[in-house]
């Protein structure tokens, strides 16, 4: 079915008349993947999800495909090793979304990582990870390091190293995982959330009791299978099902701050140590550069996650003493964003101590739920419980090994980034003093090929200017994305909110107009 906004009373319906073998609870990157495995392995497959889609930590991340070097201190081998090399499966996936980047790692007097340490530390990376020869980590002198990023305090540089990872959006990401799920006859729906189960006279769960969130109408979907792929809020479904033992969540909060680029022109993505020994990322994205992050325990309301004063006085100062010339205050923090990781508690251990691992739990009412991981993983994470449902719950059902590294991300996909750059530069040529550079930069990073229908769909409302583009995407994006209120096109589909917060604010109240004529209301 079209993952439309029109589809959505024909989902409806046949979420409440249909026998599903499997139901996913939480529209995350975890969730999506799971869908989109087992629809791919020809299950009967239903998700959803209580507020849009990648909602919650799927849309807050340093938004980096990345292998996680600093797993590499607390010795998690295997998890760099996975991650690691999922990088470069995805990018195959979608070359236009999960996109090279240099990383480069400043080495400084007094700081942790020693010249030598890192040079092994980041070999061993490169050498779990797989990575092709020509991607391996290089060494920079203090010249080098310097003439990469001159932006750094010259008196406290040793040198540094440069080492490859993949920058993405991680809402974006989530969506395309979903609408390739639903191409391949998953049933996705947003704004439904699963408020309770139902369960056969063996007590083993049947289904789930679901809250449509526009209207109110509650109504039972039949499952074979349930999983719980809610993130920050596995351990409230968990409790829907029963009294949580065993291990719990641990929750931490990391906050992100969007600056101009002019008021921080770093070269490249550069991940450095503060002051107190975190590792930071600063990472230009388009006219912006974005930092990140914090980690520090978290007990409030994980639907409303907010950076606060103190976190961004944290990110701000760390950049002020780290660069030269650079003084950010307050009032050049465009745009804030924080997400909760859903990580497992660990007795004893600090809020980065803990393992970034997931981790699968089962209960006797045969509930799933996972929980922890990376976005990075999403695609292995999703092959475990896939193979755990095949394996355990559907015996009767002919097993079939997981083939989503190789089903591309993207209504037409790209074949390698070469074709990215290709495709880029001739749209670009094409719409030449009509559409600036930048502009071609993030449509084409946002919806691949498809910024050639919304470019043309805009030069056919009349004039081709920002607000004709703005209401192409629009259109687009309640024809092919789901998009029910202003900040899933804000915030989600598009990342205006985030990365071109004054534009945002100046097309919000066209787009809640858009939506309130063009959006069937139920
Ligand atoms: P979520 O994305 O939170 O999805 C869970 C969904 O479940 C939510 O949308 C929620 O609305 C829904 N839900 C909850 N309750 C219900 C219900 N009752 N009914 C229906 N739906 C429900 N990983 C990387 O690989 N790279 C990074 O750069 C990176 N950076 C990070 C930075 C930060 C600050 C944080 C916090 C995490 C970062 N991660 C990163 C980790 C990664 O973002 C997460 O592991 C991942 O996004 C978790 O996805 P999820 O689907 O499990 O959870």
């Amino acid at each position: 079915m079209d993952f439309s906004v029109n589809s959505r009373s024909q989902i409806l319906q046949k979420l409440q008349t249909t026998q599903f073998d499997l139901l996913v609870i939480g529209g995350g990157i975890t969730g999506a993947g799971i869908a989109l495995d087992a629809a791919a392995r020809g299950l009967k497959v239903a998700l959803v999800e209580k507020n849009d889609f990648a909602f919650g930590t799927s849309s807050r991340s340093t938004k980096l495909i990345h292998g996680g070097l600093r797993y590499l201190k607390q010795l998690e081998f295997a998890l760099v090793k996975e991650v690691g090399s999922e990088r470069a499966v995805l990018h195959n996936l979608a070359p236009h979304l999960v996109v090279p980047e240099k990383m480069l790692l400043p080495l400084s007097e007094g700081k942790s990582m020693g010249y030598w340490l890192t040079s092994i530390g980041l070999k061993v990376y490169d050498w779990l990870a797989r990575v092709a020869p020509q991607d391996r980590r290089v060494m920079l002198s203090r010249r080098e390091t310097l003439k990469a990023e001159p932006l750094l305090r010259k008196d406290e540089i040793k040198g540094g190293a440069l080492y490859a990872e993949y920058r993405t959006d991680d809402a974006r990401l989530t969506i395309e995982v979903c609408k390739t799920a639903a191409k391949m006859g998953a049933l996705l729906i947003n704004y439904l959330q699963v408020i309770g189960f139902q369960y056969d006279t063996n007590g083993r769960i049947a289904g789930v009791t679901a809250k449509d969130q526009r209207t109110n109408k509650v109504f039972p979907i039949r499952s074979i299978v349930s999983v719980n792929a809610t993130g920050p809020w596995v351990d409230d479904v968990r409790k829907l099902d029963h009294t949580i033992s065993g291990k719990k969540l641990h929750l931490t909060k990391g906050v992100h701050i969007v600056v101009d680029s002019r008021k921080l022109p770093i070269r490249q993505a550069i991940y450095f140590e503060a002051g107190d020994g975190r590792m930071i990322f600063a990472i230009p994205r388009i006219n912006k550069t974005y930092i990140g992050t914090t980690d520090t325990s978290y007990f409030d309301s994980k639907d409303k996650v907010e950076a606060n004063d103190k976190d961004i006085t944290y990110l701000l100062s760390a950049i002020n003493t780290t660069f030269i010339d650079v003084t950010l205050a307050q009032t050049d923090v465009e745009a804030t964003w924080a997400g909760l990781r859903p990580l497992i508690h660990e007795e004893g251990k600090t809020e980065s101590e803990l393992s970034r691992k997931d981790e699968i739990f089962v209960w006797s009412s045969g509930l799933i739920s996972i929980a922890g991981g990376k976005l990075t993983g999403y695609r292995k994470m999703a092959e475990r419980v896939v193979n755990m449902v095949l394996t355990d719950y559907l015996p009767h059902l002919a097993f079939k090994e997981c083939t989503t590294d190789r089903i591309p991300l993207t209504t037409q996909p790209f074949q390698h980034f070469n074709e990215v750059r290709a495709f880029k530069k001739s749209i670009a040529a094409r719409f030449e003093g009509c559409v600036p550079d930048s502009l071609i930069d993030y449509l084409v990073f946002t919806y691949g090929k498809e910024a050639t229908s919304i470019l043309d769909h805009a030069k056919s409302l009349g004039q081709l200017n920002r607000n004709s583009i703005l209401k192409a995407e629009l259109h687009y994006c309640l024809q092919h994305e789901m998009i029910v209120f202003a900040d899933d096109f804000l915030i989600r589909r598009t990342g205006m909110a985030l990365f071109d917060a004054p534009q945002a604010k100046l097309a919000q109240s066209e787009v809640i107009e858009f939506l309130n004529t063009n959006q069937p209301l139920k």
